[in-house]
């Protein structure tokens, strides 16, 4: 099981549609998020493809197509990870961990056998009768004896924590409710509030003006954006006439006071990564409370590490 489950995974991230949006497809991903008025905004086509970028979508330069919910573009698995194939990814991250994890062991257990057949005492955490020296030495003996089965345990050795990192990074993601792709561009944000070039107001979203021919009328999502966040050139503030909401636009400094529409708590998120086309909509009991996050409301604070920890 633990040898076939990676495997079937890389295949499966591999071979299965990252989520690749399509005109047949358009509508379906448009409905799945809404726009965040920060990283994602309505009304912008792909120059490319020549279709209106759903909210979370990003064009894959590798790939040349726009991917829904586009993580990155994986070169082990020679595809994007995207809305369709991130629950794969992940279950492959973790199952290559727990293979290499299990081979380590397995390999250094043989290795001590290996070693312990000319010195009894040796063990492979290392006895206090033993010097550094005479430890290394025997530990080298016993790698080279069989130097297939050594350089696999090796390997496995070296790789095992690459792959729980790996994994804990994407864990992390989700934890915070963003991708890659996302975390990048939260990050260019950093540098504008850093600047003091980073400007917000509030968007009512039951009173806001939708244009039909960007946004769609509805989306599975249970919440929508209360904020509009934009730059300006120079640090001085937008006019109030121009962008998106309503009323004095308020000079942004930290990414903790801005609002990660995405992240709906841990759990939640995790649902929306495992559980494709998962409605979150009967969470909410009335439209009146879209948009406004009380029991559902979640601060970016968790988008400033994830920032820190791409840094
Ligand atoms: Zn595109
Ligand atoms: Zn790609």
């Amino acid at each position: 099981m633990s040898i076939v489950a990676p495997y079937w995974f890389l295949y499966l991230s591999a071979f299965r549609d990252a989520g690749v949006v399509t005109p047949a497809n358009h509508a379906h991903y448009m409905s799945q998020y809404p726009y965040d008025f920060a990283i994602f905004h309505p009304g912008h086509v792909c120059r490319t493809c020549n279709i209106l970028k759903p909210p979370r979508s990003k064009h894959c330069a590798v790939c040349n197509r726009c991917v829904a919910k586009m993580d990155h573009h994986c070169v082990f698995i020679n595809n994007c990870v995207g809305y369709g194939n991130q629950a794969y990814f992940i279950l492959l991250l973790l199952s290559t961990a727990i293979l290499t994890s299990y081979g380590a062991y397995l390999g250094l257990g043989l290795i001590s056998a290996n070693v312990r057949t000319r010195h009894p005492n040796w063990h492979l955490w290392k006895p206090s009768s033993f010097t550094w020296h005479d430890y290394l030495i025997l530990l080298t003996f016993g790698i080279q004896d069989d130097v297939g089965m050594g350089s696999v345990t090796m390997l496995a050795l070296l790789t095992t924590p690459l792959v729980w990192s790996l994994l804990s990074y994407h864990f992390y993601l989700i934890y915070c409710g963003t991708t890659t792709n996302e975390s990048m561009k939260w990050q260019d944000w950093k540098a504008e509030m850093d600047d003091g070039f980073a400007f917000k107001r509030p968007i009512d979203p039951r009173t806001r003006q939708r244009n039909p021919k960007h946004e769609p009328s509805w989306t599975r999502w249970p919440v929508e954006s209360v904020q509009a966040l934009v730059r300006t050139e120079d640090g001085t503030p937008p006019s109030i006439t121009s962008g998106p909401g309503t009323g004095e636009w308020e000079r942004v400094w930290h990414l903790r006071d801005v609002e990660n529409l995405y992240d709906l708590g841990f759990c939640d998120n995790l649902v929306d990564v495992f559980v494709p086309g998962h409605s979150f909509r009967g969470e909410v009991s009335t439209d009146l409370e879209r948009g406004r996050r009380t029991t559902k409301h979640r601060d970016a604070a968790g988008l400033g590490r994830v920032v820190d920890a791409a840094t």
